[in-house]
């Protein structure tokens, strides 16, 4: 089986929209994909999901869902950084546990793998 769940489109930090992902997959032989942006992080995660980007990206994977479900399988997770909002809203499939930020002793946060400056 050939797949890929940790899935990163322009909902979040990825840049390619989600039309162009499903049909690279399918061109490439998936058998299914799995998205999975950035779920709440603000202010820490500035691309993360906000509600409305959250609505609009469940919008969109389960559109592409449908209207590809004859070739091929795909799911719709998310990405909750211990950071921000953890919850488990029934809507998605899976959900992935990450950590982009680390606490500083003087408690400030700082992120684990943006730029090296940072
Ligand atoms: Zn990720």
């Amino acid at each position: 089986m050939k797949q890929n769940l940790h899935t990163h489109c322009r909902f979040c930090d990825g840049k390619d929209a989600i039309e162009d992902l499903v049909r690279t997959a399918i061109d490439k032989g998936f058998d299914s994909l799995g998205f999975s942006s950035h779920g709440y992080a603000h202010p820490l995660d500035t691309c993360s999901l906000d509600d409305e980007r959250e609505a609009a990206y469940i919008y969109s994977v389960m559109e592409a869902r449908i209207r590809y479900k004859d070739r091929l399988k795909i799911w719709l997770g998310i990405e909750e950084d211990l950071t921000g909002r953890i919850y488990a809203d029934p809507a998605f499939d899976y959900v992935i546990a990450s950590c982009h930020f680390i606490p500083t002793p003087s408690g400030e946060w700082k992120p684990v793998d943006y730029s090296p400056e940072k």
